[in-house]
């Protein structure tokens, strides 16, 4: 047995509360501090989870021990009158009711948990190996449930019931875990054992989930080079009405779909609701490689009490959103008029958020912790995210290198994960920047600050045009757009807001900084009730949108809070930000599929 061991169990499975106990067989008496993560890897923000930790007590056979608790997430043990060194165990309940990928959730149904919400770090002690028990419930409830988790295996029974073993407390948190009555779809990739686990309600053609997920998994492990860096991997996925979201680990990740993105029985095209789920899974895989291995040196000792800084977000999941939909046209699940759509999409992302113009990508990832995290109603006047510009940053590094060498981004990846193979631990801010360097045979160093340190426009009309690909931008037909389709009647005047259907009102979701409807005082939170005297729906108003012309002005009647408010706003012309991308010329063998 491991000198420190976690036992888990879900005695009441519907007062969503996990119980668990920590035994340290030898705990420092004079002051054994234990703390829980302020944060998650990978979700860059601080989410306090200890908050969710009830009763908390400390025990010792030998010894007088106490429990004092320190600040929000740390506690210290300590003994009267005892050795340096004991035996103490802690008990505690975390109440478990967040059904995301980043936190835990237990109710009759199921159980889900990271690490990070349910296992104190034993200070001093985290390098350390310990043994985890999950065990199940005698609860009726719980009776057919078996667990699925990347943890290494010590001793389980077939349901997965059992001990676990972590080899440091960094390896602890970073297997999630799924109890319940899940289906379980299983694959080999590269000789790779995977595991498919599905949680939820759901009917879809499963093996066509396992034949997909085989070919992206294979085709990121054949990029990066065999062997895989894992002995298995299993996608745990969460099905639900509405939901999107995806967390990586160093050997799974935790997804939450939409029960409309897993592909129907006897439904042969692949859908957009679809090739979103394969994207997001081909996300989460590359990352295997791109972040929990290629990762910032910062990371390597990161400090999960508070935030921890790095400029390179954008490398990480700019680089890892730009191949992920790469994937899938490169191993032939989506064409590549599928594939220029999705990437005109992310142009069109960008294009739309005046933020772009006052933030760079660099500035967009150092600040994560509260701005991308903690977008409000001004986020697209004041950030641009560093997934979609990094995307696009990472489009302009791989045309670049094609145009100016013998190399493309590929070769910069496969070069980061040979360094990272012979030893190399732990990038620097300019790790990319130099090998890019060192394979272009010239220094980079005023891209590199054009593309990351800047707000200026991206040259990607001009690169694109070195692989005949044609970039055209419209304006949108209505707020909806998304880009990547021409838009054959578009919009001529442009209001400036962002609004949403709210009962008889026209809500205002968000304005556009120097836009027409702040021009005119109008403002996010405001409800339109009148536009030139007429209640209208949305799609009223975004026709009305296409018969005005800018300059034109239209009068608003609208709540701020219970104030009743006019406004005579001046339309102004609709900007061309929808971006679509036409291959000029037929050029199988090149950019993209290579
Ligand atoms: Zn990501």
């Amino acid at each position: 047995m491991s000198d420190i061991q976690y036992r888990i169990s879900t005695k009441h499975p519907q007062s969503h509360l996990f119980e668990v106990e920590l035994f340290i067989k030898k705990a420092d008496l004079s002051g054994q501090k234990l703390r829980l993560p302020n944060w998650i890897p990978g979700s860059y923000m601080i989410r306090d989870f200890a908050k969710n930790i009830t009763q908390i007590s400390a025990h010792s056979k030998q010894h007088d021990v106490s429990l004092q608790q320190l600040d929000k997430s740390t506690w210290e043990i300590t003994a009267a009158n005892a050795k340096q060194v004991g035996e103490v165990s802690v008990s505690y309940s975390v109440y478990a009711w967040d059904l995301s990928v980043r936190t835990a959730h237990l109710d009759q149904t199921h159980g889900f948990f990271n690490g990070t919400s349910v296992f104190l770090e034993v200070l001093g002690q985290q390098d350390q190996a310990c043994d985890v028990i999950i065990s199940n419930s005698a609860n009726a409830w719980c009776k057919d449930w078996a667990v699925a988790t990347s943890l290494a295996k010590k001793q389980v029974d077939d349901s997965g019931f059992g001990c676990y073993q972590a080899t440091d407390y960094s390896d602890l948190i970073d297997h999630p875990v799924e109890m319940g009555t899940f289906t379980k779809l299983s694959f080999s990739a590269c000789g790779v054992p995977h595991d498919i686990v599905l949680t939820g309600v759901y009917d879809c053609d499963e093996q066509r989930v396992i034949d997909d997920l085989t070919t992206i998994c294979e085709h990121h492990i054949r990029f990066f080079g065999e062997p895989a860096p894992v002995s298995y991997y299993v996608f745990l996925i969460m099905i639900v009405g509405d939901g999107y979201g995806g967390l990586e680990h160093r050997s799974s990740t935790s997804l939450l779909i939409s029960r409309k993105d897993l592909p129907q029985k006897g439904q042969a095209e692949v859908s957009e609701s679809y090739r979103n789920f394969l994207g997001l899974c081909s996300h989460e895989y590359f990352h295997t490689w791109n972040v929990k291995r290629l990762t910032p040196a910062v990371f390597l000792q990161a400090d999960l009490a508070a935030e921890t800084y790095t400029p390179l977000l954008w490398a990480f999941e700019g680089i890892t959103s730009y191949y992920d939909d790469l994937a899938l046209l490169r191993s032939g699940l989506i064409e590549q008029k599928s594939y220029l759509e999705l990437l005109a999409q992310t142009m069109t992302r960008v294009l739309k958020g005046q933020g772009r113009l006052k933030q760079s990508i660099s500035d967009s990832s150092f600040n994560a912790w509260t701005k991308f995290y903690k977008q409000d109603e001004n986020a697209q006047n004041a950030i641009v995210s560093y997934y979609a510009k990094g995307t696009l940053v990472a489009l302009c590094l791989d045309l670049t290198l094609r145009q100016h060498s013998q190399y493309t981004l590929d070769d910069v990846m496969k070069k980061l994960w040979q360094d990272y193979l012979n030893g190399q631990r732990g990038f620097a801010d300019d790790t990319i920047q130099n090998t890019i360097e060192k394979l272009m045979g010239k220094p980079c160093t005023e891209l590199f600050e054009q593309l990351l340190q800047s707000t200026e426009e991206l040259p990607l009309a001009s690169l694109l045009k070195t692989v005949d690909v044609d970039l055209l931008t419209f304006a949108p037909a209505s707020q909806s757009d998304k880009g990547g389709q021409v838009i054959e009647k578009p919009a001529q005047a442009d209001f400036g807001a962002f609004l949403r259907q709210k009962g008889d009102y026209l809500h205002i979701v968000r304005v556009q900084e120097q836009g027409a409807a702040q021009m005119a005082g109008l403002s996010a939170g405001d409800d339109i009730i009148a536009v030139n005297q007429l209640k209208l729906s949305l799609s009223q108003f975004e026709q009305m949108m296409k018969t005005k012309q800018a300059a034109e002005t239209i009068v608003i009647h609208a709540f701020r809070r219970d104030e009743f408010m006019s406004f005579n706003v001046s339309l102004s012309p609709a900007e061309a930000n929808i971006v679509v991308l036409q291959r000029a010329a037929e050029t199988a063998d090149n950019w993209p599929h290579v």
